[in-house]
């Protein structure tokens, strides 16, 4: 093991970036190259990839850009850390986690800030997303010293058939810009307590919360190249050579299902292992006998938070017709009343969109769903001035033809569908090749959770507006993706199973 601790910390090097007007305490200078082995590189790359703040439109600072050989050396030094980390006692591996998680939330409000601004996303949910990003550490620390095999006798007795969980090895996990903390320790933490090493690719918009969190890591005390970080503008040649290498053994993406799609061809050269979290196109079902409030506080969280920029974001609200009226009148309200602004001002409740093809792909959506014959009742229009927002906005009496009920908008605007008869709701909602989240509210507890299992997708919500959980097993179905993560699933998907096979 390295003898790097949190008692010594490692000195700061290479390119920094300082979050402007917030000097916290907790702060430090966020390191802008890549993180290979035990210190920060700046790369082989000539140019380097601007970051902006989508709530301005202007460059905050820039990063290093890596090359398909960057990519190699953090190959390199993934296999140099490998066998020392997996020989780590588990006990140790999750005291390493543990200082994760206190040092993630000791630098909460912090990260919380820096995801606000090169995200857009509003501070509280920044905040909520720091405190389930550490979670991740918390939990799997707490898993790392229960990979449990099992021991059974073979069904025609004599021989034993001994099962046990072996790290599976190199991980590559690339990550999206719509939840840059949490979407990286949700793969890191189980990697590192299943005892395997890893490289990072996060996502150009928002590089970096990773490379903040990055430096926490090895300030808690990570190992020199367990974790490694790399951020480049070609993604596709970079990740591709990483997953060509045969030392490589293990894929975990989320991001669309078009680049879902591409990845699982890369990393069918090597058979390796992917685990993919993909897109969704999150129904909600409201029932005539709905707890009404419940039911609008639920739709609230699930299209509004983080601006509706998440795969498990409700996509299609399907109202019974008893109680669509109210329904919709009481949320066209409450959208009405969220406060559009930057992320980092403390009075915002919706923030920016990622970036300008955000808001062209919403702006596609709403008008072609205007155009077959949706209502607008709230927002519709993109605001003038700087940076990339769009209002929250409510559309009632979606035509079943409008194209936003087949894609995700990923954008703050809810769309409404009236409906009489529950079997109509149920065949809607599985009309989709994607199967993330699905929502249900309705008293009738019997009913809802006949339908729970009815509704094909990995995770169903009753008269709940969230689902995310480090302690449940997160994924989807269909088109939606491969694997969970979270739980205990998500620590054996950075394990083999290894079957000894025992004469006794
Ligand atoms: P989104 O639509 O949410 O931006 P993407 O699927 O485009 O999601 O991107 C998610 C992540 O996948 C990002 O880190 C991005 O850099 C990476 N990525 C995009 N294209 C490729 C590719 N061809 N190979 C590997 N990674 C890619």
């Amino acid at each position: 093991m390295s003898t790097n601790t949190a008692h010594q910390m490692p000195a700061d090097t290479g390119a920094t970036y300082v979050v402007p007007g917030f000097g916290a305490k907790e702060s430090f200078p966020i390191p802008t190259d890549l993180l290979i082995g035990d210190n920060w590189v700046a790369g082989s790359g000539e140019g380097r990839i601007e970051v902006l703040n989508p709530a301005t439109g202007a460059v905050l600072t820039s990063i290093a850009d890596a090359t398909v050989a960057d990519g190699m050396a953090a190959v390199d030094a993934a296999q140099a850390a490998a066998a020392s980390w997996a020989a780590t006692p588990p006990r140790a591996r999750a005291v390493i986690l543990q200082r994760c998680f206190h040092a993630m939330v000791e630098h909460a409000d912090w990260l919380a800030q820096l995801i606000s601004l090169e995200n857009g996303k509003a501070l509280p949910d920044a905040r909520s997303e720091v405190m389930y990003a550490a979670e991740f550490f918390r939990w799997y620390a707490e898993e790392a010293v229960r990979i449990n095999g099992d021991i059974g006798i073979a069904p025609a007795g004599g021989n034993r058939i001994m099962v046990q969980y072996q790290p599976i090895g190199i991980s590559l996990l690339i990550t999206p810009w719509n939840f840059p903390a949490a979407m990286a320790t949700r793969k890191i933490a189980p990697a590192l307590a299943a005892g395997c090493t890893c490289i990072l690719k996060p996502a150009e918009e928002t590089p970096l919360t990773a490379l903040a969190v990055g430096e926490i890591l090895r300030r808690a005390g990570v190992p020199a190249g367990t974790v490694n970080i790399i951020n480049t503008s070609d993604p596709a040649s970079v990740c591709s050579a990483i997953l060509r290498d045969r030392r490589v053994r293990k894929l975990s993406f989320t991001g669309s299902t078009e680049v879902g799609r591409i990845l699982l061809r890369e990393a069918s050269y090597n058979i390796i292992n992917s685990s993919m979290e993909l897109g969704g196109n999150a129904p909600f079902l409201v029932l005539d006998d709905a707890d009404l409030d419940a039911a609008i506080d639920g739709a609230m969280i699930a299209k509004m938070r983080n601006a509706g920029e998440a795969c498990t974001a409700a996509n299609r609200f399907y109202v019974q017709e008893g109680i669509y009226p109210a329904f919709v009148d009481r949320l066209v309200e409450k959208m009405g009343a969220l406060k559009l602004g930057a992320g980092t001002d403390a009075a915002t409740q919706c923030g920016a969109m990622i970036n300008g093809a955000a808001i062209d792909k919403i702006e596609m959506l709403v008008s072609d769903a205007v155009g077959k014959g949706a209502r607008v009742r709230l927002g519709g229009k993109t605001p003038a001035g700087e940076g990339f927002f769009y209002p929250p906005s409510v559309l009632d009496e979606v035509p079943l033809n409008a194209d936003l009920l087949r894609e995700e908008i990923f954008g703050p605007v809810a769309a409404v569908v009236p409906f009489k008869d529950i079997e109509d709701a149920v065949r809607m909602a599985n009309d989709t090749e994607y199967g993330l989240a699905a929502y249900v509210y309705t008293e009738n507890m019997k009913l809802g959770l006949q339908l729970a299992e009815r509704l094909e997708y990995g995770m169903v919500a009753l008269n709940r507006g969230l689902v995310s959980d480090p302690a449940a097993p997160f994924g989807g179905v269909k088109q939606s993706g491969l694997g969970r993560e979270g739980a205990h699933h998500g620590l054996l998907e950075f394990t083999e199973a290894k079957y000894i096979a025992v004469n006794w």
